[in-house]
């Protein structure tokens, strides 16, 4: 069988809880297999699905490696060999940062699943001092949720950016990057109409990213039940493409796969009753959310 869509799998855990895994094939042959490190997540991110649900729990180790270990066992033979994880399922893995350098080891251990370190890419929102954990202590890639260019508007879609600003995120991956030979973050921007992807906003990203070995990976909004951000239109994304490219820097752009069955990145897990807060919408940005609405 030749399987063309994203496929979402759900396991159920001991204690009755539920996560998601999403299996993302590649015409080339190469499927990546999207893993949760948490049961839902506390950093409520104002565009993610997930991040209404809350923190349930950490997931253990082998309960992060089994979803890479069963989506082998099950897919290989339909879609073909898994040749890279990404922890962009629910959670924040680097808020579980012992059980996912763990969990990262095994995978590219010989003796586990003998993944290459630069296929296993962890993702983070920007927790400062676990990313510099996770830099020193593994060779695996690393993805920063970026999504913003003012500490403004990342401290509002973003909440941990009150914490970590934008000034403090980058200057520590611009230190710490300075001793790891070859190695290049990938930024993901997650285009949101009307909030981040103004020709100011490409051109304040050329600055912020300077002397940063990076990739930035523009992204498709999945908009989700109660969401009030709309994706960015093709056009806009392809001219934010192109400035980024002129500068110089190295951009990707694909549409976003999956977000027919609510199984993108941002889009998993169900929210109960109790939800995160909605934060409060910065003055200049309540009239383009109104009408986007
Ligand atoms: S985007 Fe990632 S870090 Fe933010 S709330 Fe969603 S799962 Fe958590």
């Amino acid at each position: 069988m030749e399987l063309k869509r994203t496929l979402q799998m759900l396991f159920k855990l001991e204690d009755g809880l539920v996560i998601e895994t999403v299996l993302i094939p590649c015409e080339r042959g190469r499927n990546t297999v999207c893993i949760s490190s948490q049961v839902g997540c506390a950093m409520n991110c104002q565009f993610c699905y997930t991040g209404r649900m809350g923190l349930k729990r950490n997931l253990s180790t082998s309960e992060i490696v089994e979803q890479a270990v069963l989506a082998r066992r099950l897919l290989s033979s339909e879609v073909g060999p898994i040749s890279n994880v990404v922890f962009m399922g629910m959670g924040e893995p680097l808020h579980n940062i012992e059980n996912v350098l763990k969990a990262a080891d095994i995978l590219v251990d010989e003796q586990g699943l003998h993944f290459s370190p630069r296929k296993v890419t962890v993702s983070t929102s920007g927790l400062v001092p676990q990313l510099k954990r996770f830099l020193r202590e593994s060779n695996c890639a690393l993805a920063v949720s970026l999504n913003a260019t003012t500490d403004e508007v990342r401290s509002w879609i973003m909440p941990i950016n009150r914490k970590f600003n934008l000034n403090l995120l980058l200057g520590t991956l611009r230190e710490e990057l300075q001793s790891k030979h070859k190695y290049k973050v990938l930024f993901e921007y997650v285009m949101l109409a009307g909030v981040n992807d103004s020709v100011e906003d490409a051109k304040r990203l050329i600055d912020l990213v300077q002397g940063i070995p990076c990739k930035i990976n523009l992204i498709t909004f999945n908009p989700h039940s109660g969401s009030f951000f709309k994706p960015t239109k093709k056009e806009k994304i392809i001219e934010f493409r192109d400035i980024l490219a002129e500068a110089g820097c190295v951009v990707l752009f694909r549409w976003s796969r999956g977000n027919d069955q609510m199984a993108a990145c941002g889009q998993l897990g169900k929210p109960g009753e109790i939800q995160a807060p909605v934060l409060q919408v910065p003055s200049q940005f309540q009239a383009v959310l109104e009408a986007a609405a």
